[in-house]
Protein backbone atom coordinates (compact mmCIF):
# COMPACT_ATOMS: atom_id res chain seq x y z
CA UNK A 1 0.00 0.00 0.00
CA UNK A 2 0.88 3.73 -0.80
CA UNK A 3 1.71 5.45 2.46
CA UNK A 4 -0.48 8.42 0.77
CA UNK A 5 -3.38 5.97 0.93
CA UNK A 6 -2.92 5.53 4.70
CA UNK A 7 -2.22 9.49 5.15
CA UNK A 8 -5.33 10.23 3.72
CA UNK A 9 -7.57 8.29 5.56
CA UNK A 10 -5.03 9.53 8.61
CA UNK A 11 -6.35 13.18 7.76
CA UNK A 12 -9.63 11.96 7.73
CA UNK A 13 -9.68 10.12 11.06
CA UNK A 14 -8.41 13.35 12.63
CA UNK A 15 -11.30 14.81 11.79
CA UNK A 16 -13.65 13.10 12.90
CA UNK A 17 -14.76 11.16 16.35
CA UNK A 18 -17.71 8.87 15.26
CA UNK A 19 -16.44 5.27 15.88
CA UNK A 20 -18.51 4.09 13.38
CA UNK A 21 -16.74 6.43 11.00
CA UNK A 22 -13.66 5.75 12.36
CA UNK A 23 -14.05 1.56 12.32
CA UNK A 24 -15.53 1.89 8.74
CA UNK A 25 -12.40 3.92 7.63
CA UNK A 26 -9.66 1.78 9.08
CA UNK A 27 -11.75 -1.47 7.72
CA UNK A 28 -11.65 -0.27 4.33
CA UNK A 29 -7.39 0.11 5.12
CA UNK A 30 -7.44 -3.18 6.05
CA UNK A 31 -8.98 -4.75 2.94
CA UNK A 32 -6.25 -3.15 0.95
CA UNK A 33 -3.28 -4.47 2.80
CA UNK A 34 -1.14 -6.72 1.40
CA UNK A 35 0.25 -9.66 2.98
CA UNK A 36 3.18 -8.88 5.43
CA UNK A 37 1.93 -5.20 5.90
CA UNK A 38 -0.92 -5.88 8.31
CA UNK A 39 1.14 -5.84 11.54
CA UNK A 40 2.62 -2.47 10.60
CA UNK A 41 -0.11 -1.10 9.61
CA UNK A 42 -1.93 -1.57 13.35
CA UNK A 43 1.16 -0.30 14.92
CA UNK A 44 1.22 2.57 12.31
CA UNK A 45 -3.02 3.05 13.82
CA UNK A 46 -2.14 2.44 17.33
CA UNK A 47 0.93 5.25 16.79
CA UNK A 48 3.51 3.17 17.85
CA UNK A 49 6.32 1.39 16.11
CA UNK A 50 5.93 -1.53 18.33
CA UNK A 51 3.74 -2.74 21.43
CA UNK A 52 5.16 -0.86 24.95
CA UNK A 53 6.87 -3.84 25.77
CA UNK A 54 9.97 -3.73 23.49
CA UNK A 55 10.06 -0.15 25.16
CA UNK A 56 10.91 1.43 21.54
CA UNK A 57 9.51 4.43 21.47
CA UNK A 58 9.37 7.03 18.23
CA UNK A 59 9.10 10.32 20.32
CA UNK A 60 11.09 12.90 18.00
CA UNK A 61 12.34 15.91 19.84
CA UNK A 62 10.39 18.88 18.27
CA UNK A 63 13.54 20.79 17.16
CA UNK A 64 15.04 17.59 14.84
CA UNK A 65 12.06 17.75 13.19
CA UNK A 66 12.14 20.91 12.51
CA UNK A 67 15.21 20.21 10.86
CA UNK A 68 13.91 17.89 8.46
CA UNK A 69 11.08 20.47 7.38
CA UNK A 70 14.34 22.68 6.44
CA UNK A 71 15.96 20.49 4.60
CA UNK A 72 13.15 19.24 2.35
CA UNK A 73 11.90 22.45 1.49
CA UNK A 74 14.82 24.50 1.59
CA UNK A 75 13.69 26.94 3.68
CA UNK A 76 16.06 28.25 6.57
CA UNK A 77 15.00 26.62 10.14
CA UNK A 78 14.23 29.96 11.39
CA UNK A 79 11.59 30.56 9.08
CA UNK A 80 10.29 27.04 10.30
CA UNK A 81 9.92 28.04 13.62
CA UNK A 82 8.50 31.17 13.16
CA UNK A 83 5.35 29.06 11.19
CA UNK A 84 5.55 26.77 14.25
CA UNK A 85 5.17 29.62 16.77
CA UNK A 86 2.07 31.13 14.66
CA UNK A 87 0.41 27.96 14.04
CA UNK A 88 1.41 26.29 17.24
CA UNK A 89 1.40 22.59 15.96
CA UNK A 90 4.53 21.42 14.09
CA UNK A 91 2.50 19.08 11.60
CA UNK A 92 0.93 22.06 10.26
CA UNK A 93 4.17 23.90 10.06
CA UNK A 94 5.46 21.31 8.04
CA UNK A 95 1.73 21.17 5.76
CA UNK A 96 2.98 24.86 4.92
CA UNK A 97 6.51 24.91 4.79
CA UNK A 98 6.51 21.92 2.11
CA UNK A 99 3.66 23.35 0.28
CA UNK A 100 5.89 26.28 -0.69
CA UNK A 101 8.69 24.36 -1.46
CA UNK A 102 11.46 26.04 -2.95
CA UNK A 103 14.09 23.12 -3.47
CA UNK A 104 12.60 21.77 -7.02
CA UNK A 105 11.19 18.22 -7.02
CA UNK A 106 11.86 16.71 -10.39
CA UNK A 107 10.64 12.62 -9.98
CA UNK A 108 8.91 12.11 -6.29
CA UNK A 109 9.17 8.19 -5.61
CA UNK A 110 6.10 7.77 -3.57
CA UNK A 111 6.90 6.30 -0.12
CA UNK A 112 5.19 2.40 0.41
CA UNK A 113 4.00 1.85 3.94
CA UNK A 114 6.50 -0.10 4.29
CA UNK A 115 8.96 2.24 3.89
CA UNK A 116 7.56 4.70 6.25
CA UNK A 117 7.26 2.78 9.03
CA UNK A 118 10.95 1.20 8.77
CA UNK A 119 12.12 4.49 8.44
CA UNK A 120 10.15 5.26 11.89
CA UNK A 121 11.60 2.32 12.94
CA UNK A 122 15.29 3.22 12.03
CA UNK A 123 14.08 6.65 13.77
CA UNK A 124 13.05 4.96 16.93
CA UNK A 125 15.94 2.78 17.27
CA UNK A 126 19.07 4.70 16.43
CA UNK A 127 21.31 6.00 19.09
CA UNK A 128 24.86 7.01 20.05
CA UNK A 129 26.66 9.32 18.63
CA UNK A 130 25.33 10.80 14.85
CA UNK A 131 22.19 9.07 16.03
CA UNK A 132 20.54 12.69 15.93
CA UNK A 133 21.64 13.23 12.16
CA UNK A 134 20.63 9.72 10.89
CA UNK A 135 16.81 10.99 12.28
CA UNK A 136 17.25 14.18 10.54
CA UNK A 137 17.97 12.35 7.32
CA UNK A 138 15.77 9.54 7.42
CA UNK A 139 12.67 11.85 8.16
CA UNK A 140 13.66 14.47 5.61
CA UNK A 141 14.04 11.73 2.71
CA UNK A 142 10.21 10.58 3.54
CA UNK A 143 8.96 14.59 3.83
CA UNK A 144 11.08 15.17 0.76
CA UNK A 145 8.96 11.88 -1.29
CA UNK A 146 5.64 13.19 0.61
CA UNK A 147 3.36 15.58 -0.62
CA UNK A 148 2.14 19.09 1.83
CA UNK A 149 -0.30 17.28 3.43
CA UNK A 150 1.05 13.85 4.13
CA UNK A 151 3.88 15.41 5.77
CA UNK A 152 1.35 16.84 8.10
CA UNK A 153 0.86 13.04 9.10
CA UNK A 154 4.35 12.33 9.30
CA UNK A 155 5.26 15.03 11.31
CA UNK A 156 2.55 14.22 14.09
CA UNK A 157 3.03 11.12 13.98
CA UNK A 158 7.06 10.93 14.62
CA UNK A 159 6.87 13.86 17.38
CA UNK A 160 3.94 11.92 19.23
CA UNK A 161 1.10 14.31 18.01
CA UNK A 162 -0.91 12.81 15.90
CA UNK A 163 -4.67 13.52 17.15
CA UNK A 164 -6.66 10.52 15.47
CA UNK A 165 -8.96 9.19 18.21
CA UNK A 166 -8.78 6.11 17.38
CA UNK A 167 -8.50 3.61 20.13
CA UNK A 168 -7.38 -0.12 20.41
CA UNK A 169 -11.28 -1.05 20.43
CA UNK A 170 -12.03 0.82 17.09
CA UNK A 171 -9.20 -0.84 15.66
CA UNK A 172 -10.22 -4.30 17.01
CA UNK A 173 -13.44 -3.65 15.49
CA UNK A 174 -12.25 -2.62 12.19
CA UNK A 175 -9.92 -6.20 12.16
CA UNK A 176 -13.36 -7.84 13.07
CA UNK A 177 -15.42 -6.30 10.06
CA UNK A 178 -12.57 -6.33 7.71
CA UNK A 179 -12.53 -10.56 9.11
CA UNK A 180 -16.32 -10.93 9.28
CA UNK A 181 -18.17 -8.43 8.27
CA UNK A 182 -19.77 -7.77 11.46
CA UNK A 183 -18.45 -7.34 14.79
CA UNK A 184 -18.54 -11.05 15.45
CA UNK A 185 -14.89 -11.65 15.92
CA UNK A 186 -14.83 -8.69 18.79
CA UNK A 187 -14.32 -10.73 21.74
CA UNK A 188 -11.78 -13.03 20.43
CA UNK A 189 -9.53 -10.57 18.98
CA UNK A 190 -9.83 -8.73 21.82
CA UNK A 191 -8.77 -11.99 24.14
CA UNK A 192 -5.82 -12.91 22.13
CA UNK A 193 -4.94 -9.02 22.49
CA UNK A 194 -5.41 -8.76 26.38
CA UNK A 195 -3.45 -12.20 26.65
CA UNK A 196 -0.27 -10.64 23.98
CA UNK A 197 -0.25 -7.24 24.74
CA UNK A 198 0.46 -7.21 21.03
CA UNK A 199 -2.23 -6.19 18.46
CA UNK A 200 -0.24 -6.24 15.16
CA UNK A 201 1.04 -9.94 16.36
CA UNK A 202 -2.99 -10.96 16.95
CA UNK A 203 -3.63 -8.92 13.25
CA UNK A 204 -1.21 -10.47 11.61
CA UNK A 205 -2.13 -14.84 12.49
CA UNK A 206 -5.48 -13.45 11.54
CA UNK A 207 -4.50 -12.34 8.62
CA UNK A 208 -2.31 -15.10 7.75
CA UNK A 209 -4.57 -18.33 9.76
CA UNK A 210 -7.66 -17.36 10.44
CA UNK A 211 -10.06 -16.87 14.01
CA UNK A 212 -9.41 -20.43 14.83
CA UNK A 213 -5.71 -19.32 15.41
CA UNK A 214 -6.69 -15.80 17.25
CA UNK A 215 -8.98 -18.35 19.54
CA UNK A 216 -5.76 -20.05 20.39
CA UNK A 217 -3.59 -17.51 21.99
CA UNK A 218 -2.44 -18.39 25.23
CA UNK A 219 0.06 -16.31 27.23
CA UNK A 220 3.85 -16.61 26.73
CA UNK A 221 6.70 -15.13 28.52
CA UNK A 222 7.85 -11.96 28.30
CA UNK A 223 4.62 -10.80 26.30
CA UNK A 224 3.07 -9.07 29.24
CA UNK A 225 -1.11 -9.73 29.60
CA UNK A 226 -2.72 -6.60 30.13
CA UNK A 227 -4.42 -6.83 33.49
CA UNK A 228 -7.27 -7.52 35.17
CA UNK A 229 -9.08 -4.68 37.16
CA UNK A 230 -11.27 -4.28 40.10
CA UNK A 231 -15.22 -2.96 40.26
CA UNK A 232 -16.13 -1.05 43.10
CA UNK A 233 -19.00 -1.85 45.47
CA UNK A 234 -20.23 0.52 48.29
CA UNK A 235 -20.12 -2.16 51.43
CA UNK A 236 -19.17 -5.88 52.19
CA UNK A 237 -22.67 -6.42 52.53
CA UNK A 238 -23.34 -6.02 48.52
CA UNK A 239 -20.43 -7.52 47.69
CA UNK A 240 -21.09 -10.53 50.05
CA UNK A 241 -24.41 -10.36 48.01
CA UNK A 242 -22.71 -10.81 44.60
CA UNK A 243 -20.05 -12.84 45.57
CA UNK A 244 -21.40 -15.05 47.92
CA UNK A 245 -18.42 -16.84 50.04
CA UNK A 246 -14.74 -15.26 48.52
CA UNK A 247 -11.48 -14.22 49.24
CA UNK A 248 -10.59 -11.46 50.09
CA UNK A 249 -6.80 -9.70 49.93
CA UNK A 250 -5.41 -6.39 51.36
CA UNK A 251 -5.45 -3.71 49.26
CA UNK A 252 -1.90 -2.89 48.84
CA UNK A 253 -1.37 0.80 47.19
CA UNK A 254 2.05 0.56 45.41
CA UNK A 255 2.56 -0.39 41.85
CA UNK A 256 1.81 -3.15 40.30
CA UNK A 257 3.76 -5.67 38.71
CA UNK A 258 4.15 -8.90 35.96
CA UNK A 259 6.61 -10.97 36.79
CA UNK A 260 8.13 -12.97 33.36
CA UNK A 261 10.20 -15.57 33.74
CA UNK A 262 11.11 -18.55 31.16
CA UNK A 263 15.42 -20.12 30.31
CA UNK A 264 16.58 -18.27 33.03
CA UNK A 265 15.91 -15.07 31.79
CA UNK A 266 13.40 -12.55 34.26
CA UNK A 267 11.84 -9.43 33.56
CA UNK A 268 9.45 -7.51 34.88
CA UNK A 269 6.52 -5.01 33.45
CA UNK A 270 4.47 -2.50 34.26
CA UNK A 271 0.63 -2.28 34.57
CA UNK A 272 1.08 -0.50 31.07
CA UNK A 273 3.13 -3.78 29.98
CA UNK A 274 6.69 -1.39 29.89
CA UNK A 275 9.45 -3.21 30.61
CA UNK A 276 10.98 -2.14 34.18
CA UNK A 277 13.05 -4.69 35.21
CA UNK A 278 16.13 -2.32 35.93
CA UNK A 279 14.65 -0.39 38.48
CA UNK A 280 14.08 -3.70 40.64
CA UNK A 281 17.31 -5.99 40.93
CA UNK A 282 15.62 -6.70 44.50
CA UNK A 283 13.01 -7.90 43.04
CA UNK A 284 14.79 -9.92 40.40
CA UNK A 285 17.38 -11.52 42.98
CA UNK A 286 14.23 -12.40 45.05
CA UNK A 287 12.75 -14.01 42.09
CA UNK A 288 15.70 -16.24 41.56
CA UNK A 289 15.74 -17.40 45.22
CA UNK A 290 12.20 -17.68 46.23
CA UNK A 291 10.01 -18.69 43.02
CA UNK A 292 9.91 -22.62 42.29
CA UNK A 293 9.40 -22.67 38.58
CA UNK A 294 11.35 -23.00 35.53
CA UNK A 295 8.73 -20.48 33.43
CA UNK A 296 6.26 -18.71 35.04
CA UNK A 297 4.13 -15.29 34.74
CA UNK A 298 2.63 -13.98 38.14
CA UNK A 299 1.43 -10.80 39.14
CA UNK A 300 1.79 -8.75 42.49
CA UNK A 301 1.66 -5.53 43.78
CA UNK A 302 5.34 -3.87 45.04
CA UNK A 303 5.25 -1.58 47.78
CA UNK A 304 7.92 -0.04 50.20
CA UNK A 305 7.92 -1.24 53.77
CA UNK A 306 9.60 0.13 56.43
CA UNK A 307 11.26 -3.01 58.53
CA UNK A 308 11.95 -0.34 61.75
CA UNK A 309 8.36 0.67 62.04
CA UNK A 310 6.65 -2.44 60.57
CA UNK A 311 4.39 -0.24 58.38
CA UNK A 312 4.08 0.59 54.88
CA UNK A 313 4.76 3.35 52.95
CA UNK A 314 2.07 5.34 51.32
CA UNK A 315 2.53 5.35 47.20
CA UNK A 316 3.96 8.27 46.85
CA UNK A 317 6.75 7.35 48.76
CA UNK A 318 6.45 4.07 46.93
CA UNK A 319 7.04 5.44 43.44
CA UNK A 320 10.37 6.98 43.98
CA UNK A 321 11.29 3.77 43.27
CA UNK A 322 9.99 3.84 39.69
CA UNK A 323 13.58 5.41 38.48
CA UNK A 324 15.96 5.15 36.10
CA UNK A 325 18.96 6.74 37.85
CA UNK A 326 20.61 5.51 41.29
CA UNK A 327 18.60 2.35 41.29
CA UNK A 328 21.07 0.65 43.87
CA UNK A 329 20.90 3.41 46.43
CA UNK A 330 17.20 3.96 46.24
CA UNK A 331 16.74 -0.09 46.67
CA UNK A 332 18.54 0.08 50.01
CA UNK A 333 17.08 3.56 51.40
CA UNK A 334 13.63 1.98 49.95
CA UNK A 335 13.52 -1.79 50.33
CA UNK A 336 10.54 -3.21 48.76
CA UNK A 337 7.82 -5.79 49.41
CA UNK A 338 6.20 -7.76 46.86
CA UNK A 339 2.40 -9.21 48.00
CA UNK A 340 1.78 -12.09 44.89
CA UNK A 341 -1.68 -12.25 43.81
CA UNK A 342 -2.33 -13.91 40.91
CA UNK A 343 -0.78 -16.84 38.66
CA UNK A 344 -1.52 -16.41 35.09
CA UNK A 345 1.15 -19.31 33.57
CA UNK A 346 3.36 -21.63 34.82
CA UNK A 347 5.49 -24.39 32.81
CA UNK A 348 3.94 -24.57 30.39
CA UNK A 349 0.36 -23.79 31.33
CA UNK A 350 -2.01 -21.39 30.62
CA UNK A 351 -3.47 -20.47 34.19
CA UNK A 352 -5.57 -17.12 32.92
CA UNK A 353 -8.74 -19.72 32.38
CA UNK A 354 -8.48 -21.94 35.53
CA UNK A 355 -10.62 -20.71 38.43
CA UNK A 356 -8.88 -18.53 41.09
CA UNK A 357 -8.76 -20.84 43.81
CA UNK A 358 -6.43 -22.99 41.82
CA UNK A 359 -4.06 -19.85 40.51
CA UNK A 360 -3.87 -18.68 44.32
CA UNK A 361 -3.22 -22.22 45.47
CA UNK A 362 -0.72 -23.26 43.07
CA UNK A 363 1.09 -19.99 43.66
CA UNK A 364 1.16 -20.80 47.27
CA UNK A 365 2.89 -24.07 46.29
CA UNK A 366 4.87 -22.20 43.79
CA UNK A 367 6.65 -18.71 46.27
CA UNK A 368 9.01 -19.91 49.08
CA UNK A 369 9.33 -18.31 52.32
CA UNK A 370 11.38 -15.51 52.39
CA UNK A 371 12.61 -11.83 53.18
CA UNK A 372 10.84 -9.87 49.71
CA UNK A 373 8.10 -12.16 47.97
CA UNK A 374 4.88 -12.81 50.31
CA UNK A 375 1.70 -13.81 48.84
CA UNK A 376 -1.14 -11.34 49.27
CA UNK A 377 -2.54 -11.46 52.66
CA UNK A 378 -5.94 -13.05 52.44
CA UNK A 379 -8.62 -15.05 54.06
CA UNK A 380 -12.04 -16.97 53.08
CA UNK A 381 -15.00 -14.84 53.92
CA UNK A 382 -18.30 -16.83 54.53
CA UNK A 383 -20.20 -13.53 56.01
CA UNK A 384 -20.39 -9.86 55.33
CA UNK A 385 -19.20 -9.43 59.09
CA UNK A 386 -16.03 -11.71 57.92
CA UNK A 387 -15.32 -9.01 55.30
CA UNK A 388 -16.01 -6.51 57.47
CA UNK A 389 -13.44 -7.89 60.22
CA UNK A 390 -10.55 -8.05 57.63
CA UNK A 391 -10.94 -4.52 56.06
CA UNK A 392 -11.21 -3.01 59.62
CA UNK A 393 -7.54 -5.01 60.44
CA UNK A 394 -6.16 -4.33 56.47
CA UNK A 395 -7.21 -0.13 57.56
CA UNK A 396 -5.31 -0.41 60.39
CA UNK A 397 -2.60 -2.10 59.23
CA UNK A 398 -2.18 0.79 56.64
CA UNK A 399 -3.85 -0.62 53.85
CA UNK A 400 -6.00 1.25 51.24
CA UNK A 401 -8.65 -1.34 51.84
CA UNK A 402 -9.69 -5.08 50.50
CA UNK A 403 -10.36 -6.84 46.84
CA UNK A 404 -12.57 -9.26 47.01
CA UNK A 405 -12.41 -12.16 44.87
CA UNK A 406 -14.57 -14.78 42.92
CA UNK A 407 -13.14 -17.70 43.91
CA UNK A 408 -14.85 -19.40 40.73
CA UNK A 409 -13.86 -16.93 38.57
CA UNK A 410 -10.91 -16.87 35.38
CA UNK A 411 -8.47 -13.97 35.06
CA UNK A 412 -10.41 -11.81 32.51
CA UNK A 413 -7.17 -9.50 31.46
CA UNK A 414 -7.39 -6.27 30.39
CA UNK A 415 -11.25 -6.19 31.72
CA UNK A 416 -12.96 -4.36 34.71
CA UNK A 417 -15.27 -7.29 36.19
CA UNK A 418 -16.85 -8.14 39.29
CA UNK A 419 -14.76 -11.14 39.70
CA UNK A 420 -12.38 -8.71 41.87
CA UNK A 421 -14.22 -5.99 43.63
CA UNK A 422 -12.22 -2.79 46.01
CA UNK A 423 -13.69 -1.36 48.93
CA UNK A 424 -11.63 1.71 50.31
CA UNK A 425 -11.42 3.01 52.94
CA UNK A 426 -13.45 6.91 53.15
CA UNK A 427 -12.56 9.15 55.40
CA UNK A 428 -15.55 11.45 56.96
CA UNK A 429 -17.19 13.51 54.27
CA UNK A 430 -14.64 12.05 51.29
CA UNK A 431 -15.98 9.76 48.18
CA UNK A 432 -15.35 6.15 49.10
CA UNK A 433 -12.65 5.65 46.06
CA UNK A 434 -10.28 8.33 44.64
CA UNK A 435 -10.79 8.72 40.99
CA UNK A 436 -7.80 8.79 37.92
CA UNK A 437 -8.21 11.69 36.16
CA UNK A 438 -6.77 12.21 32.41
CA UNK A 439 -5.43 16.55 31.96
CA UNK A 440 -7.10 18.19 28.86
CA UNK A 441 -6.03 21.43 29.33
CA UNK A 442 -4.77 23.92 31.85
CA UNK A 443 -5.45 27.16 33.17
CA UNK A 444 -2.47 30.34 33.71
CA UNK A 445 -3.86 30.96 37.01
CA UNK A 446 -4.78 34.53 38.90
CA UNK A 447 -2.67 36.60 41.33
CA UNK A 448 0.69 34.84 42.48
CA UNK A 449 -0.16 31.57 40.75
CA UNK A 450 0.34 33.12 37.41
CA UNK A 451 4.19 33.30 37.93
CA UNK A 452 4.29 29.46 37.73
CA UNK A 453 2.44 29.70 34.71
CA UNK A 454 -0.36 27.03 35.65
CA UNK A 455 -2.86 27.50 38.66
CA UNK A 456 -4.97 24.62 37.57
CA UNK A 457 -5.81 21.78 35.37
CA UNK A 458 -8.81 20.83 33.68
CA UNK A 459 -9.36 17.09 34.03
CA UNK A 460 -11.76 14.26 32.22
CA UNK A 461 -12.82 10.20 32.53
CA UNK A 462 -12.37 8.32 29.99
CA UNK A 463 -15.39 7.36 27.74
CA UNK A 464 -14.20 4.07 26.80
CA UNK A 465 -17.06 3.24 24.68
CA UNK A 466 -16.53 5.84 22.29
CA UNK A 467 -12.80 6.71 23.19
CA UNK A 468 -13.44 10.06 24.15
CA UNK A 469 -12.25 11.99 27.57
CA UNK A 470 -15.20 14.03 29.19
CA UNK A 471 -15.08 16.86 31.66
CA UNK A 472 -15.06 15.88 35.12
CA UNK A 473 -13.15 18.77 37.14
CA UNK A 474 -10.98 21.19 37.16
CA UNK A 475 -8.76 21.13 40.11
CA UNK A 476 -6.32 24.10 41.75
CA UNK A 477 -5.83 22.71 44.80
CA UNK A 478 -3.10 20.21 45.89
CA UNK A 479 -0.84 21.26 44.16
CA UNK A 480 2.79 22.29 45.56
CA UNK A 481 4.46 25.09 44.01
CA UNK A 482 6.97 23.25 42.45
CA UNK A 483 4.40 21.35 41.28
CA UNK A 484 2.86 23.66 39.50
CA UNK A 485 6.13 24.52 37.30
CA UNK A 486 6.77 20.80 37.03
CA UNK A 487 3.09 20.09 35.82
CA UNK A 488 3.48 23.23 33.09
CA UNK A 489 7.11 22.15 31.48
CA UNK A 490 5.33 18.76 31.45
CA UNK A 491 2.04 19.82 29.91
CA UNK A 492 3.53 21.87 27.41
CA UNK A 493 5.38 19.31 25.39
CA UNK A 494 1.87 17.90 24.50
CA UNK A 495 -0.12 21.07 24.15
CA UNK A 496 -2.58 21.32 21.39
CA UNK A 497 -3.73 24.74 19.35
CA UNK A 498 -7.11 23.07 19.50
CA UNK A 499 -9.56 20.93 21.44
CA UNK A 500 -8.07 17.52 20.69
CA UNK A 501 -10.41 15.46 18.72
CA UNK A 502 -10.70 13.30 21.11
CA UNK A 503 -11.83 15.41 24.16
CA UNK A 504 -15.64 16.83 24.99
CA UNK A 505 -15.96 19.63 26.84
CA UNK A 506 -18.09 22.95 26.93
CA UNK A 507 -15.29 24.90 29.17
CA UNK A 508 -12.38 26.44 27.33
CA UNK A 509 -8.94 26.04 29.31
CA UNK A 510 -6.31 28.58 29.08
CA UNK A 511 -4.03 25.82 27.27
CA UNK A 512 -5.77 22.40 25.68
CA UNK A 513 -3.30 19.54 26.09
CA UNK A 514 -3.61 16.00 24.26
CA UNK A 515 -4.67 12.93 26.58
CA UNK A 516 -2.03 11.42 27.76
CA UNK A 517 -1.42 12.08 31.78
CA UNK A 518 -3.54 10.75 34.25
CA UNK A 519 -3.79 11.92 38.12
CA UNK A 520 -5.46 10.67 41.49
CA UNK A 521 -7.93 12.98 42.40
CA UNK A 522 -9.74 13.10 46.06
CA UNK A 523 -13.18 14.86 46.67
CA UNK A 524 -15.92 15.36 48.65
CA UNK A 525 -18.69 13.86 46.05
CA UNK A 526 -19.86 13.56 42.52
CA UNK A 527 -22.49 16.28 41.78
CA UNK A 528 -24.98 17.13 38.81
CA UNK A 529 -23.39 20.13 36.77
CA UNK A 530 -24.33 22.05 34.17
CA UNK A 531 -20.49 22.83 32.86
CA UNK A 532 -19.10 19.29 32.99
CA UNK A 533 -19.89 17.02 30.22
CA UNK A 534 -19.29 13.60 32.01
CA UNK A 535 -22.64 11.71 32.42
CA UNK A 536 -24.60 13.91 29.92
CA UNK A 537 -27.90 12.66 28.60
CA UNK A 538 -26.94 9.15 31.16
CA UNK A 539 -28.51 10.44 34.37
CA UNK A 540 -32.13 9.91 34.47
CA UNK A 541 -34.45 12.80 34.46
CA UNK A 542 -31.74 15.39 34.01
CA UNK A 543 -30.38 13.98 30.61
CA UNK A 544 -29.20 17.96 29.72
CA UNK A 545 -26.37 18.07 33.29
CA UNK A 546 -23.30 16.17 33.31
CA UNK A 547 -21.68 14.98 36.76
CA UNK A 548 -18.64 17.17 38.82
CA UNK A 549 -16.32 16.82 41.55
CA UNK A 550 -17.24 18.64 44.45
CA UNK A 551 -14.07 20.39 46.09
CA UNK A 552 -11.41 18.00 44.02
CA UNK A 553 -7.85 18.01 45.72
CA UNK A 554 -5.05 16.10 44.16
CA UNK A 555 -3.27 13.25 45.43
CA UNK A 556 0.30 12.87 44.57
CA UNK A 557 1.68 13.15 40.89
CA UNK A 558 1.24 12.56 37.77
CA UNK A 559 0.59 9.06 37.40
CA UNK A 560 3.39 7.47 35.39
CA UNK A 561 2.33 4.17 35.58
CA UNK A 562 -1.13 4.58 34.73
CA UNK A 563 -2.15 6.22 30.50
CA UNK A 564 -5.41 8.12 29.42
CA UNK A 565 -7.32 5.13 28.77
CA UNK A 566 -6.66 3.65 32.11
CA UNK A 567 -8.25 6.66 33.58
CA UNK A 568 -11.59 6.48 35.61
CA UNK A 569 -14.13 5.52 33.05
CA UNK A 570 -17.42 7.84 32.82
CA UNK A 571 -19.52 4.39 33.05
CA UNK A 572 -17.81 4.07 36.57
CA UNK A 573 -17.85 7.72 37.29
CA UNK A 574 -21.67 6.75 37.03
CA UNK A 575 -21.80 3.74 39.18
CA UNK A 576 -19.92 5.65 42.02
CA UNK A 577 -22.83 8.87 41.55
CA UNK A 578 -25.35 6.26 41.73
CA UNK A 579 -23.61 4.28 44.96
CA UNK A 580 -23.01 7.51 46.53
CA UNK A 581 -26.89 8.40 46.41
CA UNK A 582 -27.92 5.19 47.63
CA UNK A 583 -25.18 5.45 50.55
CA UNK A 584 -27.10 8.76 51.50
CA UNK A 585 -30.34 7.09 52.04
CA UNK A 586 -28.56 4.10 54.16
CA UNK A 587 -29.22 4.52 57.94
CA UNK A 588 -25.86 3.21 58.87
CA UNK A 589 -22.58 4.50 57.13
CA UNK A 590 -19.91 2.53 55.24
CA UNK A 591 -20.10 -1.38 55.12
P1 LIG B 1 -7.65 0.53 41.55
O1 LIG B 1 -6.36 0.94 40.87
O2 LIG B 1 -8.04 1.42 42.68
O3 LIG B 1 -8.75 0.28 40.55
O4 LIG B 1 -7.43 -0.90 42.24
C1 LIG B 1 -6.93 -2.00 41.56
C2 LIG B 1 -5.44 -2.08 41.81
O5 LIG B 1 -5.17 -2.44 43.15
C3 LIG B 1 -4.77 -3.18 41.02
O6 LIG B 1 -4.49 -2.76 39.72
C4 LIG B 1 -3.50 -3.43 41.83
O7 LIG B 1 -2.48 -2.55 41.39
C5 LIG B 1 -3.87 -3.01 43.23
N1 LIG B 1 -3.89 -4.10 44.22
C6 LIG B 1 -3.45 -3.99 45.47
N2 LIG B 1 -3.63 -5.12 46.16
C7 LIG B 1 -4.20 -6.00 45.32
C8 LIG B 1 -4.65 -7.34 45.45
N3 LIG B 1 -4.54 -8.03 46.59
N4 LIG B 1 -5.22 -7.93 44.37
C9 LIG B 1 -5.36 -7.24 43.21
N5 LIG B 1 -4.95 -5.97 43.04
C10 LIG B 1 -4.38 -5.34 44.07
Amino acid sequence: MRFSELARVFRKMEDTSSRLALTDELAKVFKESEPGEMRKLVYLCQGIVKPAHEGIELGMAGKLAMRSISISSGKKQEDIEKIYRKEGDLGLAAEIAMGKRTQGVLVRQEPSVEKVYGNFYKIATAGGSGSQDLKVKLLSELLGSCEAEEARILVRFVTGSLRMGVGDATIIDALSYWAAGDKRFHDDIARAYNMRGDLGLVAELLFSKGIEAVKRISPEPFDPIRPALAERLPSAKEIFERLGKCAVEGKYDGFRIQVHVKGGRIEIYSRRQEKITHMFPDIVAAVKKQVKAKEIIFEGEAIAYSDETGTFQPFQVTIQRKRKHEVEEKAAELPLKLFAFELLFIDGKDYTQKPYRERVEKLRQTIAAGDTIDLAHRITASTPEEINAFFDESVSSGLEGIIAKDLEAPYVAGARKFAWIKLKKSYKGELTDTLDVAIVGYYRGKGNRTEFGLGGILTAAYDDSKNVFKTIAKIGTGFSEEQMAQFKKTLDEIKSKDRPAQVDSVLEPDVWVKPKYVVTVNADEITRSPTHTCGIGKIKGHENEGLALRFPRLVGDIRTDKSAEDATTEKEVLEMFSMQKQKATEPSGQA
